[in-house]
């Protein structure tokens, strides 16, 4: 090569270092912001090291000077290749259609509430003997939000209490009247007032889907509705997403990660109960379903109202914000845009080659093997009752899997350039898996509570 030629390629290289060494500083304060130092130190590392290679090269030469050059140049446009290019392999992550419906009254939040001797009781384990043994083992446990909990934290867990306490109140809020008087507005119109308005009023993400039979469940199972039919006939439902605070979450399996998702489970539950509200005004029925009040399994509306797939941990995953959400679902008749947008298989494709949050769950209740077809649908499945032992133990509602899930990281620049590129590419899906352990560690460690939380009682 010329000596000309040869002083433009150093050019390229020495401009190369400085992209490299501003990206990696970049990361390494923006890892900085979200209390991730190990991640931060790492990134400034690599940043040094990475684009001090480059200067050397470029500025003075080394042995081999043409080889080493065109590696250092050949690297970087390798990375935009596989992160650019399209490679897509997504072919076999296809959506799974539930060929029937849930009964509520096999989900543990509604067993935990069956009293031993009532009537409930009796009659519940006579027809599921098997589970009666399961369910004996951690009923023998503290429980949730309990004093004898391991992770008990006196003001964490009073202040949970509080947000199920005001949530609770909001149930007598979630139908009512219908006005007499309809007002008809255009759908697009009145689909795109109350997506912005939902969005206003706190909500990360809203989509809309026409209710079908396998949304709903098949009998209620919690408190005065135990053994209702679901007999729900609404046209449309509208799903919505409520952020939980990453600090919050990363705390799990400690206090804060329950006092959160009390907190969301409000938040999300006050919206719907408004968002219902304005369509009964309209003169349309309309039923909000929260925080124990549900007719609907929420993750599955909320997935095919296009927020996001199910994943491996069994709940719902969002583009941006991962597992790190709370749900909250209206049903209505009002006549709405429906967000058919189509299926993105990237998330189940990262899933199966993930099983971050299997590795990381303090009861192994997540399946570390590929979807499996349970009574006709393809899908993975948690183990309900050992997941739910551990929260009868710790008194939390853990949050171990939501906080290792690479899809939970904030939803800032560096993560969405990151989110983009698992899309676009399987490759680089499957590189990004590889950098996310490298960078946050295989099994990152449980972030203590923010100071501010971390007081005791006097007494
Ligand atoms: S941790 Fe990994 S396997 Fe688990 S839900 Fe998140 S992306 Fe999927
Ligand atoms: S909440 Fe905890 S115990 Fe339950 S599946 Fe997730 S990590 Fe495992």
């Amino acid at each position: 090569m010329n000596i000309q030629g040869g002083q433009v390629l150093d050019t390229i290289i020495l401009f190369m270092g400085i992209v490299i060494l501003v990206l990696f500083i970049y990361s390494s304060i923006i890892s900085v912001s979200e209390r991730e130092k190990k991640a931060s130190i790492k990134f400034f590392i690599f940043g040094i090291i990475i684009s001090i290679t480059y200067f050397i090269v470029g500025f003075y030469g080394v042995d081999y000077y043409n080889i080493v050059r065109m590696i250092l140049l050949f690297i970087p446009i390798l990375v935009l290749l596989i992160y650019f290019l399209p490679f897509r392999f997504h072919r076999q992550f296809q959506k799974s259609i539930p060929n029937g419906q849930i009964d509520e009254r096999n989900i543990m939040f509604s067993r935990n509430e069956l009293k031993e001797g009532t009537d409930k009781y009796n009659k519940y384990y006579l027809k599921n003997p098997e589970l009666k043994e399961i369910d004996i083992s951690w009923r023998t446990n503290p429980g949730l939000l309990s004093q004898k909990a391991s992770n008990y934290n006196a003001a964490a867990f009073m202040a949970s209490r509080a947000s199920f306490f005001t949530v609770a109140g909001l149930k007598s809020k979630i139908d009512g009247d219908v006005s007499e008087d309809k007002i008809v507005f255009k759908v697009d119109e009145v689909t795109n007032f109350l997506k912005n308005w939902s969005k206003k009023l706190g909500a990360f993400d809203i989509g809309i889907t026409e209710l079908r039979d396998y949304h709903t469940y098949s009998y209620r199972g919690r408190k005065e509705a135990y053994n209702d039919k679901v007999e729900l006939k609404h046209k449309y439902a509208i799903a919505l997403t409520v952020e939980m605070d990453i600090d919050m979450v990363n705390s799990g399996p400690l206090a804060p990660i329950v006092m959160e998702s009390a907190q969301k489970y409000m938040d999300s539950g006050a919206i719907a109960v408004q968002i219902a509200a304005f369509i009964r005004n309209l003169g349309y029925p309309a039923l909000a379903h929260i925080d124990g009040n549900y007719q609907v399994i929420c993750p599955l509306v909320a997935r095919d109202a296009g927020l996001g797939d199910i994943g491996r941990m069994g709940l719902l995953m969002t583009p941006k914000l991962g597992p790190r959400v709370r749900i909250a679902v209206v049903t209505t008749d009002l006549p709405l845009l429906v967000d058919e947008t189509g299926h993105d298989p990237s998330m189940l494709e990262f899933c199966t080659n993930c099983k971050k949050c299997a590795i990381n769950c303090p009861s192994n209740s997540i399946s570390f093997v590929d979807r499996e077809d349970i009574n006709g649908v393809k899908r993975w499945q948690i183990n309900q009752e050992t997941c739910f032992d551990l929260w009868t133990k710790t008194g939390t509602d853990c949050g171990r899997c939501m906080s290792v899930c690479p899809y939970s990281h904030p939803n800032n620049t560096l993560h969405n350039i990151v989110r983009f590129g698992i899309k676009n590419s399987s490759i680089f899906s499957k590189v990004a898996l590889q950098l996310d352990d490298v960078i946050y560690g295989k099994n990152p460690a449980v972030k203590p509570p923010l100071k501010w939380m971390d007081i005791e009682p006097n007494n």
